[in-house]
Parts: C-alpha cells; structure tokens; sequence
C-alpha cells in the first residue's frame, strides 16, 4: 500500500514538475509559419485574366441559369462563392453596397479559434462548441497557409491579477493548444510579472501577478475578403459588386430565381438559379421576408466598439485581452497599422447600414483603457450572431508568388519607398508589382514612384485611382483611407486631438 503512495506520490511529482517546466518555459523564439506556397494543378492561378465589372454584370444579364446564387459579398459569400466554383457549381454572386463593404471590413482582425467557446466546451460539457472550436483552429491555420501576405501569427498576453488565476487560464490556454494539435500556431507560455512587463511594458504594475501569452491569427479583413471574391472569379464565379437583389422568384412553390437591380445605373433583369444563399449577415431577415414575409425572424444583431489610439498603446507584434473586466465584458488591445485597435465585446443593437458608437460605449473603452496601462501611458460594427470542402489548402489570389522579402524587389526594381514597398506586397501579395506599375511618379530623387494619399500611412495613390478589372482589386484600400479621414473627424470630439491624427 505504502510503495503504490509512493509510486503515485512520486508520478505525480514528476507529472508536476514536467507540467511546471512547461507551463514556465518562455518560448520567445521566432513563430516559423509561413512556408513557401506549394502550387499544384488544384491551385495554381488560372490564366482566366479577371473580367472587369461591366463584363460580368453582362455575363449577369446572358440569361444563363446558375447553380448557386449567392446574395451579399462580405465574408461568408466571397467564401460560398470560392467553395461553390472549385466544386464546379457555376456561380454567380452579387453584392449591394461594395465587397466587404458591411461586417467584413470591421472586425477585429482576428483569426481565432475562440478560446471563450472552448472555456464553454470544458464548463458545460458542449461537445457542438468543442467541434466548432476544433474546426476554427483547422480554418485559422488553413488562412495562414493559403494568404500568407494577408495574416499573420499574433502573440497575445492575457495578463493575469490573481494568483489562483495563473493555473486557471494556464490550463484553458494549453487545451486550446491541445484542439489544435498539429496546426497550432504555436504553444503559449507562462511569463513572470518581470518579463511581462518587459514584453508589454506600458501595462500597469500594480498587482500584476505574470501573464499568460498565446497564439492567435491577426488578418486584413477587407482585403482578405476582396481576395477570396477575386479567386472565385478567376476560378469561373461571376461576382459583381453595387447589384442587389431586389426580389426573390419561385416556380412551384420552389425558390428559382431573384429580380437584380444594378445599384451603379438602376438598371433591373431577372437571373435564373437553382440554388440561392442568403450571406447578407445581419440583413438576413429582410431576405428571408422577401421569401415568406410570414418569418419569425432569427437573427440578433449585436454590436462592439473599437477604438484606434496611438501605436504606443500595445507593442508592435503584441496583443493583450483581458476576458474579465470590471463588468465582465472582454477588452482587447490589439496592434494595427502602427495603430491600437482598443475594444470590447458586443452588445445587442438595431441592424443599420452604417452603425455608430454611442459615448457610453466609448466611456466605458477608455475607462477601461486606463485601468490596463501605466501613468506615462495614458467605430461600432453589426454582428449576426449564428460534396468535400475543394477550398482546403486552395491558395488566396496574391499568395502563388508572394514571399516574405518580396518587398525588397519592389524597392529595387520600382524606386518606392520601403514602407510602402512593405504594405502592398502585404495587401496585394504578388499582385503589387501590377499595383506599383500604376504608381505616379513623385518627381523627387527618393522615392522615384508612389505617392502617398496621408504622409503617415503607406498607402499610395495608385490605389485609388483608375479603373478596369485591376481597380476591384486595388478599392477597399483607397476606401479605407477616406473612410479613417472620416472616422478622425467623427471621434474627434470623443478621444481629444492628440490621438486625432491617429
Ligand atoms: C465588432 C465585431 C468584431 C468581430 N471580430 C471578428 C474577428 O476578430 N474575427 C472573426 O473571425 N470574426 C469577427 N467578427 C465576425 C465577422 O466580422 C462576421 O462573422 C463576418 O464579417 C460576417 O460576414 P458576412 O458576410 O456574413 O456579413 P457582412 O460582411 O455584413 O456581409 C453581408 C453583405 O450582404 C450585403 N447585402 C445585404 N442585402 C443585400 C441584398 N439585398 N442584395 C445583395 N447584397 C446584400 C451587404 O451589403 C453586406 O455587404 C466580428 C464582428 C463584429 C461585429
């Protein structure tokens, strides 16, 4: 009996102590993720050049019956549409406003697994969340793989103010690394309040007892979806953007087609189609009306507020999130364009084209924000809440040629200045040397080519400019840079002048 104590005793000391070394151990080695595009037959960029939007509204307008329609270009219809057309279906789609116009230009840029949906896999025994976790860490991985110039692995420091939590959130972190198995980004890690601090150094001390770091995806997500849109088409998917669908039709009883409206000339046709989805994310109800206006409606939209502050707020290749704050919500504080993103979760709102931050929602952020940081240191979004897969490994247009020192070529070869080299072979991956061919030239000595649309930020004018089939793919960027100006002017009066430029 002694000798089985012992035997137990002694097991479970080595299990400990194990656990221990691997729970202390600080892995601040480089993440090794990006691995040269493997391009076979399955995956090689089409030679199909991309048709330009006024041939594809055409095409919308041949009579053809479709396989599938898809309604909405956001996230979840540029994904359809890709599945769609690698599966052979022929595809059209069709977005109202712009491509990720809606959600998908709003997110918090994260590719997660959903740690918070694990925690409620373990706690209620929910074996749905534990598939769809096991599934999001299979896609996040996927992502990183496939759009390379788009994502990024991204370190994220869950700092902890309690002892008892150190094991608590220890454990949760390591079953989420255990889920992803093999396609884990890589393991997290136990750091002391010192080399927190160190790696974090603008958050408070006060109380700190050490942090736990561990590994998430962090993506543009306009861009990533205008990506996958472009692969579609250049797989054989008509897509058109500024066309909605205005009417659903039915032969039998059936759903057989839908009444188009071309937002750009009023123009409206009717398009055939076997097989229709409904992507239009928080405007789902309003579709599903135009079927049976009889519908209890399904969705609840909810909303959450990012703020953007100065890149001083979070390292560079560092974020923070915080799942219980003083009211129980999660705060994050993510780095972006040498930026902060600073926000909550969500709350439930009314579905609206362009939501706005209330200035609670915006109190509460950087009342929050001040608990976090040291003394030296001191927009809202709508979310729908709700044959083999051919996209697996399926690479994202940009990603055949792309390689991480791609940039320095740029640099060479057109005479653009380092930044700017480095943001659009991040933003069009191997399709920004057609991007800088359409740069301006700046007229001074250095840079030779691309003129920048604000002084602070990359972005260059040939990407705004233009038009032809390259300017779909150039868009969300020069949109993005209007819509910041705006936003600047819009939270002015919320976060005072010092963060204005930002
Ligand atoms: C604050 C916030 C943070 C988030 N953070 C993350 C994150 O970090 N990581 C993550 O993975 N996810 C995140 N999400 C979730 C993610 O953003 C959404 O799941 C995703 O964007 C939904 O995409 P969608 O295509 O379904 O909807 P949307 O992007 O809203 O697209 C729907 C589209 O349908 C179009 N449409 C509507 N009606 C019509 C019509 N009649 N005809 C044609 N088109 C029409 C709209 O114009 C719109 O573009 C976040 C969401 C929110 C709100």
């Amino acid at each position: 009996m002694s000798r089985r104590r012992l035997l137990l005793g002694g097991a479970a000391g080595v299990t400990g102590a194990v656990m221990a070394a691997w729970a202390l151990a600080a892995d601040d080695s480089p993440v090794e993720w990006y691995k040269p595009a493997t391009v076979s037959a399955r995956t090689e960029r089409r030679k199909r050049p991309l048709p330009s939007r006024t041939e594809q509204v055409n095409m919308l307008q041949a009579g053809h019956t479709y396989d599938v329609l898809i309604i909405g270009g956001g996230a979840t219809g540029a994904g359809c549409a890709l599945d769609a057309t690698t599966r052979g279906l022929r595809t059209a789609l069709v977005e109202a406003d712009d491509f990720a116009s809606g959600t998908s230009s709003r997110s918090t840029k994260l590719i997660h697994g959903g740690v918070r949906y694990l925690q409620k896999a373990i706690m209620q025994l929910d074996y749905d969340q534990y598939k769809m976790v096991k599934e999001a860490l299979h896609e996040r991985a996927n992502m990183l793989e496939v759009a390379p110039h788009l994502t990024r692995p991204l370190p994220i420091l869950l700092p902890v103010y309690k002892w008892w939590q150190v094991p608590y959130y220890w454990f949760g972190i390591k079953m989420y690394d255990l889920v992803a198995g093999d396609r884990n980004v890589k393991s997290s890690y136990y750091l002391s309040k010192k080399n927190t601090l160190e790696l974090f150094p603008m958050l408070k001390s006060d109380n700190l007892c050490g942090g736990i770091v561990y590994y998430d995806g962090q993506q543009d997500d306009a861009r990533m979806n205008l990506a996958i849109a472009l692969t579609a088409a250049r797989h054989g998917a008509t897509i058109a953007n500024h066309v909605s669908v205005t009417k659903l039709h039915k032969t039998a009883g059936k759903l057989s087609g839908a009444r188009l409206r071309d937002e750009m000339t009023g123009k409206e046709w009717d398009i055939k189609a076997k097989c229709i989805i409904n992507a239009t994310g928080p405007f789902t109800d309003t579709i599903r009306k135009m079927d049976d206006d009889t519908v209890k409606e399904i969705c609840c939209p909810s909303s959450g507020v990012h703020i953007v502050l100065p890149g001083y707020y979070s390292p560079e290749h560092m974020g923070l999130l915080d799942p219980a704050t003083s009211d129980g919500r999660v705060i994050f504080f993510l780095p972006w364009l040498k930026g902060t993103i600073a926000g909550t979760t969500d709350l439930p709102c009314q579905v609206t084209h362009n939501p706005k931050p209330t200035e609670d929602e915006i109190l509460f952020i950087l009342t929050e924000v001040k608990n976090y940081l040291n003394p030296d240191v001191e927009g809202a979004n709508l979310k729908p809440l709700y044959k083999e897969c051919q996209t697996d490994g399926f690479l994202i247009e940009g990603a055949h040629g792309w390689t991480p020192t791609m940039y320095i070529r740029l640099v060479q070869d057109f005479g653009l200045e380092m930044e700017v080299a480095q943001h659009l072979a991040k933003s069009y991956g191997d399709r920004a040397f057609a991007v800088a061919k359409m740069a301006a030239m700046t007229g001074k000595r250095w840079p030779i080519i691309g003129k920048k649309v604000h002084p602070e930020f990359p972005y260059i004018d040939a990407e705004i400019s233009g038009d032809g089939p390259a300017q779909m793919a150039r868009r969300t960027n020069g949109r993005k840079v209007l819509e910041w100006q705006q936003r600047t002017v819009d939270c002015q009066k919320y976060i005072g002048p010092d963060i204005m430029t930002h």
